[in-house]
């Protein structure tokens, strides 16, 4: 059916790219917008329920074409100047400047490639541990930094508070009139309803059927359960720890910017709220493997967990012994892995899906989707109005092909410190932090 402002749309998770879809299309006037999760905003296994985030540092696009380059730079501005401008979103936006260092020779030669940073982009470098030592105040970096090299940018970048950007978001689409239909079986999408070769809505675990003229998908790390995205997504877990910070701590370690080692991991300061220090280790991620004994196909499942592997701990240590040994024997007060899905390239899949004319698609965030909360939506919805500039339609293009025999051990230019610069897989795992469930579930 032709599409008007009383098309019904059912936007399938709630989650970081679904609210902000849900609010564009409300903003665009359309009367009809209903989301289904399994869990109320902010859901417990969206990527984005997170303290915090890193407003993209404009390395992803490094080694890219021109053509990527130039999609990665319109959805860094357009991010910024929603984060600046919109007031939806700009309480949650700290630009507090960023760091972005790295180690290994291979690490040093990615952070400084092409498009990354420079002098004439206005960055400062930094060469020795007192040059990072005084980008914090006095205290906070007690570190040796051993051989880190790295660039600073006291402008224009920052961090946000993800958790209360996506609530924020989801209230005012609710405020304009988005639906939400949440819990385990009400809200959590089984399948979607195939008709006349075309989607025509989704039906949930308690067999209803949410029939709608458009159907968008943005489950995250599930989108590929649901519909068949034929290898284009392959869901990857990262690892983030919480460490509880003194009064005193809190003072000092206050509009901090992000420091990121592309080898180590990164921190932002500690959240306002709970007093705590997130850090993440910096690995190339972690998969769950499955293999289909019929046609031993691979499948990655992601799983919730409120704790992460030894390993990761012992990384996210090595990473504060080099920044903040002060902090680094401190006992976590809350873990996590947290689900994102790559594409091949890892740029983003939104898109009309080519054989079932009603079907959208707003997928593969690929560990860099939450700085978008401002305007992804509105880049899903043009794909469904037909309306994206032709290089974001290319670069954002349904494209199996590129997954044909996809590389699932491909690093996908991230790093991690030595003996984790690989795809780790969870069924090796034997051992787990044993973080206290009263304060992990009290998160
Ligand atoms: P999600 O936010 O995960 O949303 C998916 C939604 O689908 C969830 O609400 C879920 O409940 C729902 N769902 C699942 N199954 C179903 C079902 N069957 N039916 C209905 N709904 C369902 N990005 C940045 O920009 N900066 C960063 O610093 C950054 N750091 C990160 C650190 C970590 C540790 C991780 C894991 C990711 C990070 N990211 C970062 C990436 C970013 O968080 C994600 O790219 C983004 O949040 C993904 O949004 P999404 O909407 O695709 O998925």
């Amino acid at each position: 059916s032709s599409l008007s402002s009383d098309s019904t749309i059912l936007i399938v998770g709630a989650g970081t790219w679904g609210i902000s879809t849900a609010l564009h299309l409300k903003r665009r006037g359309y009367k009809h917008v209903t989301l289904l999760d399994p869990y109320a905003v902010p859901s417990p296994i969206s990527a984005g329920n997170d303290v915090n985030k890193i407003l993209e540092l404009g390395t992803f696009a490094a080694g890219a074409d021109s053509s990527e380059r130039y999609v990665a730079n319109t959805l860094i501005n357009e991010a910024t100047k929603g984060w600046l401008e919109d007031p939806v979103f700009a309480p949650y936006f700290h630009e507090t400047g960023c760091i972005i260092a790295a180690t290994s020779d291979v690490g040093r030669a990615h952070m400084n490639s092409a498009s990354g940073p420079s002098e004439d982009a206005g960055w400062l470098p930094l060469k020795t541990k007192e040059d990072f030592q005084a980008t914090m105040p006095k205290g906070v970096l007690t570190g040796d930094f051993p051989g880190w090299e790295g660039w600073w940018m006291k402008k224009g970048s920052g961090w946000i508070h993800a958790r209360k950007s996506m609530e924020s978001a989801a209230r005012e689409a609710e405020r304009l009139g988005a639906v939400f239909i949440t819990g385990e079986e009400k809200g959590k999408v089984e399948s979607l309803i195939y008709e006349d070769g075309d989607v025509k809505g989704a039906k949930t675990l308690d067999g209803v059927e949410h029939r709608a003229d458009r159907t968008i998908l943005c489950a995250g790390a599930n989108a590929g359960i649901i519909f068949d995205m034929k290898d284009q997504l392959r869901p990857t877990a990262w690892t983030l720890a919480h460490i509880k910070m003194t009064k005193e701590e809190l003072q000092l370690f206050k509009n901090l910017p992000v420091l990121f080692n592309i080898e180590r991991g990164f921190f932002m300061e500690p959240d306002e709220d709970k007093g705590e220090l997130k850090m993440c280790d910096e690995h190339p991620g972690y998969c769950n493997w499955s293999v289909d004994p019929q046609n031993s196909q691979r499948s990655s499942i992601p799983f919730a967990k409120h704790q992460i592997p030894k390993e990761a701990e012992e990384r996210a240590r090595g990473f504060l012994r080099e920044t903040m040994p002060h902090l680094a024997d401190r006992p976590f007060s809350f873990a996590r892995i947290c689900w994102c899905a790559d594409t091949p390239n890892r740029a983003f899949l939104i898109s009309k899906h080519p054989e079932y004319p009603s079907l959208v698609l707003g997928c593969g965030a690929s560990g860099h989707g939450f700085c978008h909360i401002p305007v992804i939506g509105g880049f899903i919805t043009d794909a469904m109005e037909d309306k994206l500039d032709p290089r974001m339609k290319h670069s954002f293009r349904w494209r199996p092909e590129t997954a044909v025999n996809r590389k699932w051990e491909d690093l996908q230019d991230r790093f991690g410190p030595e003996g984790s610069n690989r795809m780790m897989n969870f069924g090796d795992i034997v051992e787990w932090t044993n973080i206290q469930p009263e304060i992990a579930e009290a998160k």
